[in-house]
């Protein structure tokens, strides 16, 4: 493992998520919106987590900048790594196969938007943001820089504490009972303790 190698994993991570997404996104596209909780706090949420995810890792991969936060490079860290990529790759592939249709990157209920509870948002209700959590400490983990590996987690915490109540009160307003008894039965984005 060796830096160069490390940034080519985090920049494989940033590629396939795009893939996977690009499929979903285009057919969403042609779903029409029941309703929205859209709005300029929204947009402003999704900058923010692009930037921390992709901007500024990315400008780092390409350039180095920003230079002064950049600390010695740990093999084991990248490893790790590694395997966080992956993990996420692979939790964003199953939470895009199930919510199919009634994905969206903003907070939109689909016209016969289906409430998904079953694979893998069987314990947790919100696991594609488990997977940006995976991103984030995958990032941080291969990027050896305080502020290109650190952005991840900063945007990406930006964006979830900003979104999830929200997200949480469209789908009971949505799904009342069905979704208040999905929330007793799972966790955020790690299976509640029982
Ligand atoms: N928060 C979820 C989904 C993120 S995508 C997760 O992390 O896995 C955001 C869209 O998914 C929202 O527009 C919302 O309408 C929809 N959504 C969220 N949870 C859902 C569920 N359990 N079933 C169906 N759609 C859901």
């Amino acid at each position: 493992m060796t830096p160069t190698i490390s940034k080519v994993i985090f920049v494989a991570l940033v590629i396939g998520w795009y893939l996977i997404r690009y499929e979903y996104a285009r057919r969403s596209r042609r779903e029409k919106i029941a309703r929205s909780a859209r709005g300029p706090v929204e947009t402003a949420l999704l900058l923010i987590s692009l930037a921390g995810l992709g901007l500024v890792p990315l400008v780092y991969v390409a350039t180095a900048i920003p230079r002064f936060a950049t600390y010695s490079f740990h093999p084991l860290f990248a490893w790790l790594g590694l395997f966080f990529a992956i993990a996420a790759l692979g939790m964003f592939h199953l939470t895009h196969r199930a919510l199919g249709r009634n994905w969206s990157i903003s907070l939109d209920v689909r016209e016969n938007h289906k409430l998904v509870t079953e694979g893998i948002y069987r314990r947790v209700r919100h696991p594609m943001y488990s997977a940006f959590w995976l991103w984030a400490i995958a990032q941080a983990l291969l990027l050896p820089n305080w502020i290109a590996g650190f952005a991840g987690l900063a945007g990406f915490a930006v964006l979830y504490f900003g979104r999830v109540a929200r997200e949480e009160r469209m789908m009971l307003e949505t799904f009342g009972d069905s979704y208040r008894a999905y929330m007793a039965r799972t966790g955020r984005v790690f299976p509640s303790v029982l």
